[in-house]
């Protein structure tokens, strides 16, 4: 079948959940899918408004026919709407959820009757543009549903997080995603590697194997090492990475720190050899600085204006401090 129309292999127990919740009539009007981002919380967003508009849907599927499907499949369908960031915008605009207010009062263009809007990720509404959809929120018409996904739903309003029922989604079972990765990139120590290389997201895996990101993720790590022997200092180092997607660059730095922290509590094998150098620093620290790291993430993602040449640089003027500081001590 089509893939708008399907979710994927690892969240058939959400996609189960939900079909008890719609077989027993409490299909709520506002859903909220929420997880770690690259799991793939907006696929399954996608099937679930094409099985909720499907005009003969099956037991579990829609059923890719009907002139509703066909329309998904086109995604041109009338009586459904995606609200995301424009392109080149990290946030929603207002007029974009104000448009649904008038989507919602008119009515359904197919037999079936029901409206289905996606929004993600619901963290990149403001607190204006959350308050407005608010509105839409509170006058549920019957026939309109809602799907937030959000990567990050702790930053939500707690008034939309509480007129939504919430979907759990977390890192898919590791062979599920194996298989699947597999699938895609045509060897099974490859998948496994990009598996382990984003924190077991198969749609990051997908992302960083197409980027060709395990080789850039090794001059980053080649870049760190020149820094702690000497070879490069921290500003030249910043300078390298400055034409790089800030975000690449902090979801690396970001993943090794986190991969460094659990070998040194719980053993677990390192990703990156060369950040065995590193093993010697308080755990405290590692998760300091890994803290740090997220959350300078979360700010650039949410588009936060940032200083990216004087964050790269404090970052690795203050690591290279620390690791001296510890080799003295
Ligand atoms: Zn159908």
């Amino acid at each position: 079948m089509a893939d708008p129309l399907v979710a994927y292999s690892w969240q058939m127990n959400q996609w189960q959940d939900l079909q008890r919740l719609i077989e027993s009539g409490r299909l709520p009007h506002a859903l909220l899918l929420a997880g770690p981002d690259s799991i793939g919380k907006l696929r399954f967003a996608k099937a679930l408004a094409g099985y909720l508009l499907c005009e003969s849907p099956g037991k579990l599927t829609a059923c890719g026919q009907c002139r509703s499907c066909h329309f998904q499949i086109d995604a041109n369908h009338p009586d459904y709407r995606e609200i995301c960031p424009d392109e080149g915008k990290r946030q929603i605009g207002i007029d974009q959820v104000r448009s649904l207010q008038s989507f919602s009062a008119q009515h359904a263009h197919r037999d079936n009757g029901r409206k289905l809007v996606v929004i993600h990720p619901a963290e990149a509404m403001n607190v204006f543009t959350a308050n407005a959809l608010l509105k839409t929120l509170e006058e549920p018409n019957s026939g309109t549903i809602l799907i937030l996904v959000s990567h990050s739903s702790s930053q939500l309003l707690p008034t939309i997080r509480s007129r939504c029922v919430q979907l759990r989604f977390g890192v898919p079972d590791t062979s599920l995603a194996e298989t699947w990765l597999r699938d895609y990139v045509g060897d099974a120590a490859l998948a496994k590697k990009l598996l382990i290389e984003t924190g077991g997201r198969p749609l990051a895996a997908r992302q960083t194997f197409e980027d060709d990101g395990l080789a850039v993720r090794q001059n980053f790590d080649a870049a760190l090492s020149a820094l702690l022997n000497g070879q490069k200092t921290a500003l030249q180092v910043a300078e390298e990475l400055l034409d790089k997607d800030i975000l690449q660059v902090l979801d690396w730095w970001c993943s090794r720190l986190m991969g460094l922290s659990r070998h040194q509590l719980a053993g677990h094998e390192l990703v990156a050899e060369s950040w065995l150098g590193f093993n010697k620093l308080p755990p405290n620290t590692v998760m300091q600085t890994l803290q740090r790291g997220l959350e300078l993430r979360s700010g650039f993602s949410r588009g936060v204006a940032l200083n990216k040449r004087l964050i790269l640089e404090t970052l690795f003027l203050e690591w290279v401090a620390l690791c001296r500081r510890n080799a003295a001590s």
